[in-house]
C-alpha cells in the first residue's frame, strides 16, 4: 500500500474566482493569477499531506462527469439566489454544471493554442495527469496543421497533453456515422440519431449524458482555428 498514489480533484474552480474575484480566469489577469494561486496552495497541502500521514496524495484533473453536475445542483439548492449568477449553463433547462478541473470556461472564445499556453500553466502543478481539449466541432483539420498545432503546444507552452475532439453523429436505422451533431442522418435523413462525441476523456453516446454535461456541450465552443463555433441548439436537442 506504500506505492499507492491517492489522487485529490477539483471542481469548479473558473467559478470560485469570479466569486473572489468577480471574473472568470479568462477575462482578467487577477482571476487568472487567484485560480494559480489557489492550485499552488492545494499543491503544497499535498505535499505536507503526504509527509504527515507517509501517504502519497497528489492533485489530479478528475473526469468529474457527474461531480460538475451535482455540486451546481446542490448549490442552487442551498444558495439560491447566489449560485444562480454563477453556476454556468441553461438554469431553465435544469442543464447547469461547473467548469471542470482548472479548465477556462468552455465558452469562452479564446484562440486555442492561447487556450492550451494558458490551461498549461495550472499543468507543472498537477502530477496526477493534465490535459487541454480541443473540441473540433465537425471540422477535418489537416495533418499538417494538426502536427503545427502540436509542435507549437510543445515549443511555446507547458502544456502536458492536448486531445483534439471531433463530434459524430450515428444512425440507428442504416447504422452509417457522419461528422458533426446533427438532428437527423446525413445519408438516410433518419431522425433516429445519436450524437457520440468526448464527454471527457473518453467518447460515448450522448444520449447516456447527464443534463449539466448536457448544458457544457451546448457551450462548449469550437475552436475557431480549425473553425466552427457553438453548436446551435437544434443540433444539440437530437440528445435531449
Ligand atoms: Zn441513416
Amino acid at each position: 500500500m506504500h506505492r499507492a498514489t491517492y489522487l485529490i480533484g477539483m471542481v469548479g474552480l473558473n467559478e470560485m474566482a469570479k466569486i473572489h474575484t468577480g471574473h472568470e480566469m479568462h477575462e482578467s489577469k487577477d482571476a487568472f493569477k487567484f485560480g494559480l494561486q489557489v492550485i499552488a496552495h492545494m499543491k503544497l497541502l499535498a505535499e505536507k499531506m503526504s509527509k504527515r500521514h507517509d501517504m502519497r496524495f497528489v492533485l489530479e484533473q478528475t473526469p468529474a462527469e457527474s461531480t460538475s453536475y451535482r455540486f451546481a445542483k446542490l448549490d442552487m439548492r442551498f444558495h439560491s439566489p447566489q449560485a444562480g449568477y454563477i453556476v454556468k449553463g441553461d438554469i431553465a433547462r435544469g442543464e447547469i454544471y461547473y467548469t471542470n478541473s482548472t479548465y477556462l470556461s468552455n465558452d469562452a472564445v479564446i484562440n486555442p493554442i492561447e487556450r492550451v499556453r494558458e490551461e498549461g500553466l495550472f499543468h507543472p502543478l498537477i502530477e496526477g495527469g493534465s490535459l487541454t481539449h480541443i473540441w473540433l466541432g465537425e471540422t477535418r483539420p489537416s495533418p499538417e496543421s494538426l502536427a503545427n498545432f502540436v509542435t507549437k503546444t510543445f515549443q511555446f507552452t507547458q502544456n502536458d497533453q492536448i486531445a483534439f475532439s471531433p463530434e459524430f453523429t450515428t444512425c440507428n436505422d442504416c447504422a452509417r456515422t457522419a461528422r458533426g451533431l446533427m438532428a437527423r442522418c446525413a445519408y438516410c435523413g433518419s431522425e433516429d440519431v445519436d450524437g457520440i462525441t468526448r464527454i471527457t476523456g473518453y467518447f460515448t453516446k450522448i444520449s447516456s449524458w447527464n443534463k449539466g454535461k448536457l448544458g457544457e456541450l451546448r457551450d462548449r465552443y469550437r475552436n475557431e482555428a480549425f473553425i466552427r463555433k457553438k453548436a446551435d441548439d437544434k443540433q444539440i436537442q437530437i440528445a435531449v
